[in-house]
């Protein structure tokens, strides 16, 4: 029963979200049609559901003999700290979110990863549903590679799950669209990554993309010099150019990203004097899905 408690409570709060963000937007919904939103929320999530079973199902039986053989040859880092259990526990939270700063950074920096990655960054429209959006590839690797760091931190799986469930309230949070004083924002901001913070990374601008990868902890941001923000982030425009049609919008449209139409990651695709896409494609999604 209580293995329970934590998915019930990060339901809640999805749902507490989505509410909020439907009565108080910061940003006003721009869809013409409020199936569209509907369509767009499902999409995002039926697409993560994948692949968080196929994590589950696949690579939590590995996670858990890759601790308990952490655990019975005393390998790892944890294993050299004294044993005080807030304190381990307290650590083990620190070094996942280190792990997920840097995977997320490697993957804007790799090519190969970006291909899955950039999945993510096509949504047109951020909310809390665009927490959910990632590519079922992304998940898988993001997965194995959970495995030797469960071995070399010597992680438990409680560890994990518990991490898992607080980043997870904390990226649905950052996501939605719901609209936070400015003064509360920057406060939070201190200690963890904000909507205000997060909708620079979902820019269309690859300066300001490639920055703000914190998950759980913003402070990262700072001490590796990946913190940007802008005063006008109202206008800050989502998504990725050449990615904006219905049909790379669509459920198949999504799982195909990585396979087609690579955008290309020069600078000039983010260019700051070519004009906007994004307003066309928030137009097709609204007037496209019947
Ligand atoms: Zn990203």
């Amino acid at each position: 029963m209580k293995e329970y408690i934590p998915k019930t409570l990060l339901l809640l709060l999805f749902l507490d979200l989505l509410v909020w963000e439907t009565m108080r937007p910061c940003k006003e919904f721009r869809y013409q049609k409020k199936r569209a939103r509907i369509w767009h929320g499902t999409t995002n999530i039926s697409v993560g559901l994948i692949g968080t079973v196929i994590s589950y199902v696949l690579f939590l039986p590995i996670w858990q003999i890759a601790a308990q053989w952490s655990g019975r040859h005393g390998w790892g880092l944890l294993h050299l700290m004294p044993k005080n259990l807030a304190g381990i526990v307290f650590l083990a939270v620190v070094l996942l979110d280190i792990w997920t700063y840097w995977w997320h950074r490697m993957n804007h920096r790799i090519r190969f990863l970006w291909r899955f990655h950039r999945m993510h960054h096509s949504d047109p429209w951020m909310d809390t549903t665009s927490a959910q959006r990632f590519h079922p590839g992304e998940i898988i690797f993001s997965s194995m590679l959970r495995i030797p760091v469960i071995i070399l931190f010597s992680l438990e799986l409680w560890h994990v799950a518990l991490y898992d469930s607080i980043m997870l309230a904390v990226v649905m949070f950052h996501h939605s669209n719901i609209a936070v004083p400015d003064r509360a924002d920057r406060l939070l901001r201190l200690i963890i990554p904000t909507p205000i913070m997060h909708k620079i990374h979902h820019s269309r601008e690859r300066s300001e993309t490639d920055s703000n990868y914190t998950s759980l902890f913003s402070i990262w941001d700072r001490i590796f010099v990946s913190l940007r923000m802008r005063p006008d982030w109202k206008s800050v425009s989502f998504g990725l150019h050449g990615y904006d049609s219905p049909d790379n919008q669509s459920w198949a449209g999504l799982i195909k990203t990585p396979f087609r139409n690579a955008a290309k990651r020069s600078s000039s695709q983010f260019d700051k004097n070519k004009k906007p896409q994004d307003n066309k494609g928030l137009e097709n999604i609204g007037t496209d899905v019947k």
